[in-house]
């Protein structure tokens, strides 16, 4: 279908979103008035305001009527360093509340190339299909062929196919059998959490590929080139060192010596097999190689040798195919890494419902004698009967909050998630503005949405006894998150800011032209976290969904006494983070 040429003159937007009905393939750009931009900006702060305008949260998020929102941003396809992003978001299947993952790859420039800020796609097609955008030209294609493909393999056969100018987002066989925390990946990377590679299953959609030609103009070009130099040159400075020299997975060596490492589904912080898992050991044993996004200048990723090829790792990864399952054989968890990238799984819900499975089992909870604790060979085969949703399988992959519910014995008390998001390796009795984090956040237990970790790790609380001061930092966090999500820049890059928000809005002037200011990029955070609690609360949201297992609550941390959480004290922060956000009768203010 070719596409009108609607475009109106903006600098760094082209200032309309696709709307593409996969059922009919209709395709249609419906403008974006430049005062909603300038409110929401993109990725995440875009996609939530589009998806409360496409009235989503009613909807079953695994029905045709639920949008699917790829949300680019204004500085997409700029020189500055990291800003190749797009945001996915969509009501979760997992959680059944507001969802935006994040991706950083080559799909968000040949995304806005063509022609848009955003693309939402709804319906379902009547067969397996890849969607296609080139340029101007919207079509369905079927692609039957493709079905049960992993999401590398499907991505280079469509390339052969299409073209290799086409960028492919693409699912696995998670994603068809509707895996709710299955991912969209795109070379290598992925659109992880919540379950949005289910959302495009349920549309039989195996597949997006764009290819474009539109380019937006920048407002202060020269201004914007002097500035993209300058944030190369300090992003490979000594606050992004850690993440170039060891990559994320130095974490666990460092949470093991703090006794926080979760291990065996949260019943301990010290993993006694941490050493194998260790950045150091892995490159040692397996040998390394570097690499990153593109338009990346700090390369954060290591990928490890396995087998011929190699296998991409993160802390997040190796924490819960590895600790939280017990298995400290590093050669099972890179395979159980790989084979979840294959799959289109998410690794943080996969390990985290294997793990309270394998508890369950132990417990005899469940008749599934072969999962234990420590069995490689357990996590494979897990995931194996997951992604085909065969045996136990079907039931994991409804993730740990649902599996809980039907095995019953109270097992809800020690599924390790929040409004069913599986936790992330971060111990929340030992960093306890984490755990208001977690409890608080809007998709979830999330440490991509609130960095209160780092609080943790300052000197501005006692970690393992936070008092109602925590809170405001709490909240700082998430809104510096909720900020670079919109804008869209990567996290790893939040250390070379001496003013995040002044230096923020100095790039949005030259992108725009807008007269963006530190303070009114203050207040855009607040309205897109804003927006998100709007969203969960016309999707069903209630006070009581903002807290933490049972087990956290009760059960001081074995390797660290000292770490304990009562429910009382959790609930003060709670409420306190509430009345600071102006939240106390569930309004969402803003
Ligand atoms: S720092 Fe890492 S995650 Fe961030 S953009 Fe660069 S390679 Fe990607």
């Amino acid at each position: 279908m070719k596409m009108p040429g609607d475009k109106r003159m903006l600098f760094g937007y082209h200032g309309r979103y696709l709307r593409v009905d996969v059922t009919t393939g209709e395709a249609r750009y419906v403008p974006i008035g430049e005062s909603i931009l300038r409110q929401f900006l993109g990725g995440s702060g875009l996609g939530a305001r589009l998806l409360l305008d496409e009235g989503a949260a009613a909807a079953d998020p695994l029905s045709p009527l639920a949008p699917l929102i790829f949300a680019f941003s204004p500085l997409v396809g700029s020189a500055l360093t990291t800003s190749a992003k797009f945001a996915v978001v969509s009501k979760s299947p997992l959680t059944e509340r507001i969802n935006d993952s994040l991706a950083g790859s080559a799909f968000a420039i040949s995304g806005k190339a063509c022609g848009c800020d955003a693309l939402v796609v709804v319906g379902r097609a009547p067969q397996l299909s890849v969607l296609v955008i080139d340029d101007g030209e919207v079509r369905v294609e079927p692609a039957a062929d493709y079905g049960g493909m992993a999401c590398g393999d499907t991505e280079a056969g469509l390339r052969a196919r299409l073209g290799k100018s086409f960028r492919i987002a693409s699912i696995g066989p998670g994603g068809e059998n509707l895996v709710r925390y299955a991912t969209i990946s795109h070379d290598g990377r992925h659109a992880g959490r919540g379950g949005s590679g289910a959302v495009l299953g349920s549309k039989n959609i195996k597949a997006i590929a764009v290819h474009g030609t539109q380019r937006v103009e920048w407002a202060q070009p020269r201004e914007l080139t002097e500035l993209s130099r300058s944030l190369s040159k300090r992003s490979l400075g000594p606050a992004t060192a850690k993440y170039r020299e060891l990559g994320t997975a130095t974490n666990l060596v460092t949470f093991n010596r703090f006794g926080s490492l979760p291990t065996r589904n949260f019943q301990s912080g010290v993993f006694e097999e941490a050493a194998n898992l260790s950045p150091e050991e892995l490159g040692a044993a397996r040998g390394k190689t570097r690499a990153g996004c593109v338009a990346c200048t700090i390369g954060c990723e290591h990928i490890y040798g396995l087998g011929k090829a190699g296998v991409r790792v993160e802390y997040e990864s190796l924490f819960a195919l590895g600790s939280l399952c017990g298995v400290g054989d590093s050669e099972a968890v890179l395979k159980a890494c790989k084979r979840c990238d294959e799959l289109g799984l998410d690794t943080i819900s996969a390990g985290g419902t294997i793990a309270f499975a394998m508890e369950c089992a132990e417990r005899g909870w469940i008749d599934e004698p072969w999962l234990r604790f420590g069995s490689g060979d357990a996590l494979w085969r897990a995931l194996e009967l997951i992604g085909r949703r065969e045996g136990i399988g079907d039931l994991l992959a409804e993730g740990s909050r649902r599996a809980a519910l039907a095995i019953g014995h109270n097992s809800i008390a020690i599924a390790p998630q929040v409004k069913g998001l599986e936790i992330p390796g971060y111990e929340p009795r030992a960093l306890q503005t984490m755990a208001l984090g977690f409890a608080v956040g809007a998709r979830g237990a999330d440490h991509n949405r609130s960095g209160a970790y780092e609080v943790d790790f300052s000197d501005k609380v006692d970690r393992r006894h936070v008092t109602l001061d925590a809170v405001r930092h709490a909240i700082d966090t998430e809104d510096k998150a909720a900020l670079m999500d919109s804008m869209i820049m990567c996290k790893f890059l939040r250390g070379v800011f001496e003013d995040f928000y002044a230096e923020s809005a100095e790039m949005l002037r030259y992108v725009t032209g807008w007269d963006t200011t530190a303070d009114e990029l203050r207040e855009t955070a607040r309205r897109i976290v804003a927006a998100k609690r709007r969203f969960n609360l016309l999707a069903g949201w209630t006070r009581e969904e903002d807290t933490l297992p049972e087990r956290f609550l009760t059960t001081p941390l074995p390797s660290d006494p000292a770490a304990s959480l009562s429910r009382e004290r959790l609930e003060d922060l709670v409420a306190e983070y509430h009345r600071q956000r102006g939240w106390e009768a569930g309004s969402p203010g803003g």
